[in-house]
């Protein structure tokens, strides 16, 4: 028999916006349970996003997790930016008056856990969603597998935070999504080392070999990526392969100070823009990558799960609080114009900094642009506005 247990918002997915959403609605006494593919060593392993915006750092304070963040996180006021044999700063803090902070999202992932399982939350592990049902009518129900057997966790609202490869989102009918893509020609292989970064601050190239990040988790662990083909494999990368070629792209003056090491951890990620819309069905909402990747040039999909979570955990707490439905209707149309605003942007930096085949006239455009971007006023105010993170909504 079919064993049932219920709680008040189920929700799929223990990355950053399910857990987030689940300790954000826990502190208005709104009870939750996350069902989670992986075991906890896995999802505590991954190696993921770093760049933090300050809407996603207090959103971290508001739910009080914020400890390490604020003892170990980096904020940095700027970046660099390294093309046709310049290197120039963009101050986001003289433009905007804010900046970014450094903090892993390994790390983010762990002190929520932690934080979850210390409140007496309940997130159960290995524990594959399989289908969300009754989404449109009734108390829906989510079905998954639990030590080999088939349960429902049956809720008031389902929250689908399961990534791209989830099954919320594929629990909807086709006909009644619409799916938007632009895939790339080109990936990024991405290295971990513990070695001490080259600069202070994240350094953007636009090299005439392909792009290349330096970027960093703290004072001595460093992320580095490089430009590869869609197709190409880790295998193929040794560690001194991938450091000769790094060196190839960066700046002399990063090179002089480039220290390398043994990986961590070698990883390739590709580079694709989608949008699913809407995201809500009835009772049923998407948030974070179930709903929208982006490529990572702009630093944004972490900071868009975040942004989802802060409009749905207001949505829910104005429903349970005030029976208010209204905000649950705004959720999505909301939601996506942030989404929209942060893929626009994330697209046009990814145009501008990595080599779309050989092309001359792209990378003379493409010079052309960053020479404006480094020398205008008005230019450099919209690049840092953008990269420290659009504002959140009103939402009341
Ligand atoms: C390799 C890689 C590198 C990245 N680098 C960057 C970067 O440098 N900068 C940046 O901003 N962004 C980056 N991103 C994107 C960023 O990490 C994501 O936007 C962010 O993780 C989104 O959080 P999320 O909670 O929505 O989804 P996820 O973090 O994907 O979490 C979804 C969770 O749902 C679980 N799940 C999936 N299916 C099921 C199921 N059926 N049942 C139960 N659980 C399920 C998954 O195991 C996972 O734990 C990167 C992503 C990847 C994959």
């Amino acid at each position: 028999m079919t064993k049932t247990i219920r709680t008040q918002v189920g929700i799929i997915g223990s990355g950053p916006a399910g857990l987030l959403l689940s300790h954000l609605l826990h502190q208005q006494g709104i009870e939750t349970i996350i069902l989670e593919r992986q075991s906890r060593e896995h999802v505590e392993g991954r190696i993921r996003a770093g760049v933090l915006e300050q809407g996603t750092a207090w959103l971290m304070r508001e739910a009080g997790v914020n400890e390490r963040l604020d003892r170990e996180g980096l904020v940095h006021d700027g970046v660099s930016l390294a093309f046709g044999g310049r290197m120039e700063r963009i101050d986001f803090k003289a433009h905007t008056g804010k900046g970014v902070i450094v903090y892993g999202q390994t790390e983010m992932t762990r002190d929520f856990i932690q934080a979850r399982l210390d409140a007496g939350g309940s997130i159960e592990f290995e524990a594959p969603a399989l289908a969300v049902e009754d989404y449109r009518t009734g108390s829906p129900r989510i079905v998954y597998q639990k030590n080999g057997e088939t349960q429902e966790l049956s809720c008031d609202f389902v929250a689908g935070c399961d990534g791209f490869h989830g099954v919320a989102r594929e629990s909807i009918p086709a006909e009644q999504l619409t799916l938007y893509e632009k895939v790339y020609p080109f990936a990024w292989l991405g290295i971990l080392a513990d070695v001490p970064p080259v600069n202070d601050e994240l350094i953007y190239v636009n090299h005439e070999r392909g792009f290349a990040l330096c970027s960093m988790r703290s004072h001595t662990r460093s992320r580095y990526y490089i430009q590869c083909s869609f197709d190409d494999k880790v295998e193929n990368w040794s560690d001194d392969a991938f450091w000769d070629e790094l060196r190839c792209r960066l700046p002399p003056s990063a090179v002089e100070k480039l220290v390398t090491g043994q990986r961590l951890e070698m990883s390739i990620t590709p580079l694709r823009g989608f949008v699913a819309e809407p995201m809500s069905f009835g009772k049923l909402f998407l948030a974070g990558d179930a709903a929208h990747i982006m490529p990572p040039t702009g630093a944004k999909g972490l900071n868009l799960a975040a942004s989802d979570v802060f409009y749905l955990s207001r949505a829910l707490i104005a429903y349970y609080a005030e029976k208010r439905t209204d905000l649950l209707d705004r959720y999505s149309e909301t939601a996506l114009r942030r989404v929209w605003g942060s893929i626009r942007f994330s697209l046009w930096y990814t145009g501008l900094l990595h080599k779309f085949g050989d092309d001359p006239f792209n990378h003379r455009l493409q010079m052309a642009d960053l020479a404006y971007l480094t020398s205008s006023e008005a230019a450099g105010t919209a690049f840092a506005e953008n990269y420290v993170g659009l504002p959140f909504e009103k939402f009341e």
